[in-house]
């Protein structure tokens, strides 16, 4: 491992980080489980969330890609290809937008970067709502709406931008609220927004739950409350669903679903290809079809990441992996909301199905602890657990496993993390 590592930091930008004090190299993956260079065997909360959905060497998706690998690799749009026109069915199917269609990309980013050049074509406008704590991309587009000072890599931008409040709840001045009293303030806050000058934005942007801002869920309905006043000034809302989707949140197929309206523009990534790059936009006809001239990836749609796609999506939704999600997700939480009760270390836990975070503080206070959740991820590993850090100040614990997660070995990743929680605790107070 030091040794490609060195080798690594010689050759590669500085900024890629190294999540452990001794890097890992990932070797092979099976299941929920993944093994490196040294045959070390990990169980994986963290894989589920950046590639892998459904699980590691799913055989039918293995199968697929193989397949398709033999017979054409050719990516360009300018011929037909079966399965990427498969694959903008199904997911059209299940996108509950209307009259939707679906343009494919190769990374969320990319997608993101789609999203805002419809929206800010649509409307005319280069002014972009976008939410504190939000992250949305590496590109300068993406990049300039990223309201996560930790991954907003340059200060300039091709938009205006106005950060609304309302993505973590677990900080900031709304933190002793109701749920009602909670939506009510921040609608307050995107009124006050919109009257400093922002009423012709082109779009409100916003993660149903922040991902790398650690896993921070707003109270159900907020964003159709924000929805409301959007409408009032023919605001779209750009749902970026690249951490949420596919079932990830148990209760929803959709992140957005919790929050009682429809967006205009989704945007999805990582997951759906379980480690094939795929990206994509879902929009209304009116919305997809508006741009002036050619516009394609060249990347995006090619038949082997679609044939991946396809086999991943139809494994998820024939063995129901939403309603897995709910139960075992929901399982989780619970036993890990009262395994760590009595840990000062551990100041919030909270989530929706197999997307689980946990912050860590210093006890007694909501003063973020990130040393402690440096620790966790060591004490963790070294248990063969591996799960993500993330949050504004590095202090959340984030648990995405793929979504077949069983019971067994979500108690298997519930005990080997209580004990790495007492340990970074009482050696980072
Ligand atoms: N949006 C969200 C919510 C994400 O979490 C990410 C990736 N962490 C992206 C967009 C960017 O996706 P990609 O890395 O595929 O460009």
């Amino acid at each position: 491992h030091a040794e490609l590592y060195a080798r690594r930091q010689a050759v590669l930008p500085s900024w890629l980080s190294a999540y452990y004090a001794e890097p890992i190299e990932l070797d092979r993956g099976e299941g929920r489980h993944v093994y490196d260079s040294q045959g070390n065997r990990y169980l994986d909360f963290f894989g589920g969330i950046l590639t892998t959905m459904t699980a590691h060497a799913l055989p039918e998706v293995t199968k697929a890609v193989t397949e398709q690998a033999g017979k054409i690799l050719h990516t360009s749009t300018v011929y037909l290809s079966r399965p990427m026109v498969e694959l903008a069915e199904q997911i059209a199917a299940v996108s509950g937008i209307p009259d939707a269609r679906v343009f494919f990309t190769a990374s969320g980013t990319e997608a993101n970067d789609a999203a805002l050049l419809l929206a800010t074509g649509v409307r005319r406008s280069n002014q972009v709502l976008a939410m504190r704590n939000s992250y949305h991309g590496r590109s300068f587009s993406a990049v300039s709406i990223t309201g996560n000072s930790g991954w907003s890599t340059t200060s300039l931008s091709p938009f205006q931008v106005s950060y609304v409040h309302g993505g973590n709840r677990f900080r900031g001045p709304f933190r002793e609220f109701t749920d009602a009293e909670y939506i009510n303030a921040c609608v307050e806050d995107l009124r006050d927004v919109l009257d400093q000058g922002d009423k012709n934005a082109a779009a409100l942007i916003a993660e149903p739950i922040q991902g790398v801002g650690g896993f921070s869920v707003p109270p159900d309905g907020l964003y159709g409350a924000f929805k409301e006043v959007l409408d009032e000034h023919g605001i779209l809302w750009i749902a970026d669903e690249v951490q949420t989707g596919w079932g990830r949140t148990g209760e929803n197929f959709w992140g957005w679903q919790a929050h009682g309206a429809t967006p205009d523009i989704v945007t999805f990534a990582k997951g759906i290809g379980n480690g094939m790059s795929i990206g994509g936009v879902i929009a209304r006809a009116e919305i997809m079809n508006t741009l002036r001239a050619n516009s394609l990836s060249t990347f995006g749609g090619s038949p082997i990441t679609m044939a991946a796609g396809l086999a991943n999506l139809r494994y998820a939704l024939d063995n129901n992996l939403q309603a897995n999600a709910l139960e075992v997700g929901g399982w989780l939480k619970q036993e890990l909301s009262s395994a760590t009760a009595l840990l000062p270390v551990v100041g919030d836990v909270r989530g929706k199905g197999l997307m689980l975070g946990v912050e860590l503080v210093r006890p007694g206070t909501l003063d973020p602890n990130p040393a402690a959740a440096t620790a966790t991820l060591e004490a963790a590993r070294a248990g063969g657990l591996l799960i993500g850090k993330g949050g504004l100040h590095n202090n959340v614990l984030r648990l995405a496993p793929p979504l077949s997660l069983t019971r067994a070995e979500a108690e298997e990743g519930l005990r080997v993390l209580r004990h790495a929680l007492t340990v970074a605790g009482e050696e980072n107070p």
